[in-house]
């Protein structure tokens, strides 16, 4: 009898993106946008142009946004924040789901509480 021990490859943790990924491929994949107001809007176009994109909305909204890490759009992404959902684009709710997964794992319950920018 070999006692041939099977080796656990970590499973990939695909879920959290990594803390300095770039504003542009953050809205890429997720296609979600947080307003300076903190309403979600569903992303419907992106036309990127070198180190700017310009984006719009399902609620034909367009604006350019620069390639940043460290913007303010980029730091709510990664955070999962938000405090409202644009009526107007309509976003599923299975598209939420996927982007608040991580966070509601995490802070079940008290996502959707009226707070500030939560702490980490
Ligand atoms: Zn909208």
């Amino acid at each position: 009898m070999t006692a041939q021990k099977k080796i656990k490859q970590p499973v990939g943790t695909g879920r959290t993106y990594r803390k300095r990924v770039e504003l542009l491929r953050l809205i890429d994949k997720i296609k979600l946008w947080p307003s300076r107001k903190g309403i979600l809007h569903g992303i419907r176009s992106i036309e990127k142009m070198g180190d700017q994109a310009r984006i719009t909305t399902h609620c034909s909204k367009t604006f350019v946004v620069t390639n940043s890490r460290n913007s303010r759009a980029a730091r709510w992404l990664r955070n999962k924040w938000f405090k409202q959902v644009c009526g107007v684009c309509k976003i599923p709710a299975w598209k939420l789901e996927k982007y608040s997964a991580t966070r509601f794992k995490r802070h079940y319950g008290s996502a959707l509480l009226d707070k500030d920018e939560t702490s980490p």
